[in-house]
């Protein structure tokens, strides 16, 4: 039997802050997942972290995705679920492509747009859905709420759609999402309810921190499916075990790049080198907001605020909120409002990490080029990635096998895609009928007295 994995808290070596207790102690996948985040506001971190053999991973060329995904997941959980449910909710997570795309030589764009919302959120948001769905009190509902700006609140809705035991409250700023986004969140149906408040993005997530907080709520099982949660990251780490297996050989080094803005995507690269996937650089380039690169260059860490607004819009993060994993993995300490007490060993950070920012022109450019250059269609966040990925293959002269992340569907970015290229992206298919869906948001003012009446009159306990 392995060795039991345990989650600890990146805040428990912190000291002198008033207020904050350090929590020294540790949990199971159960409740880092159930709680989402430490008692002293740490992020959750396994310990230790699983190693796969290359034989396991070269096992698995040619095969589906699925079976890269029990392989990761079995080695982080296999000591608290069965096989055969992993199994299933695995497959029911998973039931659609994950195309590679050669761009040239030995470089290619690893599609995560073709889940249900055409976001690579779909991938860890499925997951933790069902994940959470096994691992709730047994006969007690779980509400789930969720204050978003527009695509995770359709990747955590439209994952936890029909899921058994759980309801899905999703609040939106009715004036600052795009007509279809609102659409996209209006139309999921079922156990998910959208409310739209009549307020700032900031007013809904207030409402839903003090409903939280609120004692009359103590009876139901309340919960967040916020992107911090560690069940948002376990799933992340699995296609770049997928990707290495389909495209090297045995043993091979590999440089992924991906496009960065809270850094959970690339923390599951992160993880999955650990794991044993030879990956030789991580490149997390992010757009305008380079609060990251700077910090490798200088060695001194300075948060944006307010974040910049650019085209990646995904990616408008002045503090990366897993920043806090990667500078524990490394052996340092930032909080949560960007202060570093112990920086990390920012020499082994730079042996394994290049980070690089791009602006909204290089995009622009970047998305033309490809385009015309190798026939690949790319959206603004994709398109910082493989222009990350050149940046880092310029630099360093180097000609090894490389995968760049494309992260969301350029259909869902018509705009600019048509002013760059002419051309009118088609939607993907689990999209197709969007603009037909009927739905309905049931609409609020931002005040927690109305929001909590709402509420009263619609919580199950069971
Ligand atoms: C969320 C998002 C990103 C950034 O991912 P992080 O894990 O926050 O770094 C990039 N692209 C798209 C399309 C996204 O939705």
């Amino acid at each position: 039997m392995s060795q039991r994995i345990q989650y600890y808290s990146t805040n428990r070596n912190l000291a002198g802050i008033p207020g904050l207790i350090p929590w020294k102690k540790s949990v199971s996948f159960r409740e880092a997942l159930l709680h989402g985040q430490a008692p002293d506001e740490g992020l959750f971190m396994p310990d230790p972290i699983p190693v796969i053999t290359i034989e396991s991973i070269m096992a698995l060329k040619g095969k589906p995705y699925t079976r890269a995904a029990m392989l990761v997941a079995t080695a982080f959980l296999a000591d608290e679920i069965h096989n055969e449910v992993l199994e299933k909710i695995i497959a029911e997570s998973y039931n659609y492509q994950v195309p590679i795309e050669k761009m040239i030589d030995r470089k290619y764009i690893m599609r995560l747009d073709q889940g249900p919302t055409a976001s690579f959120k779909d991938f860890a948001a499925r997951m933790m859905a069902r994940l959470m769905s096994y691992f709730r009190d047994p006969g007690k509902r779980l509400n789930v709420l969720v204050a978003t700006s527009g695509d995770t609140g359709s990747a955590v809705g439209d994952a936890f759609k029909g899921v058994a035991g759980i309801d899905v409250y999703i609040l939106y700023p009715k004036g600052e999402v795009s007509g279809r986004q609102k659409k996209q969140l209006d139309t999921i149906g079922e156990n998910v309810q959208a409310v739209s408040v009549l307020g700032k993005f900031d007013d809904c997530q207030n409402l839903v921190k003090q409903a939280f907080s609120d004692p009359s709520f103590a009876a139901f099982n309340l919960t967040s499916a916020n992107s911090i949660n560690f069940g948002r990251i376990l799933p992340q780490i699995i296609y770049y075990v997928y990707a290495y297996a389909q495209l090297a050989a045995s043993g091979e080094e590999i440089v992924f790049s991906v496009p960065s803005g809270n850094f959970g995507d690339a923390l599951g690269c992160e993880y999955a080198r650990r794991m044993g996937i030879p990956v030789k650089r991580l490149v997390m380039p992010t757009n305008e907001n380079d609060e990251f690169p700077r910090f490798l260059e200088t060695g001194v860490y300075e948060k944006i605020s307010p974040s910049r607004a650019c085209l990646s819009s995904a990616m408008n993060v002045g503090h990366p909120s897993n920043l806090a994993r990667f500078f524990d993995l490394y052996g340092g300490t930032v909080d949560r409002g960007g202060a570093v007490h112990r920086y990390p060993d920012i020499n082994d950070m730079r042996r394994w990490i290049f980070s690089t920012s791009i602006t909204d022109e290089e995009t622009r450019k970047t998305i033309r080029r490809a385009y015309d250059q190798y026939g690949i269609l790319l959206e603004p966040h994709g398109a910082v990635g493989w222009r990350g990925l050149e940046a880092y293959l310029e630099r360093y002269g180097d000609f090894p096998l490389c995968v760049s992340i494309e992260t969301a569907h350029p259909a869902k970015f018509p705009d600019e895609i048509k002013d760059l290229l002419g051309i009118n992206p088609e939607l993907p298919d689990s999209m197709k009928d969007i603009d037909q869906k009927k739905g309905a948001s049931f609409e609020l003012p931002s005040s927690y007295e109305e929001f909590k009446n709402y509420l009263q009159t619609r919580l199950k306990v069971r």
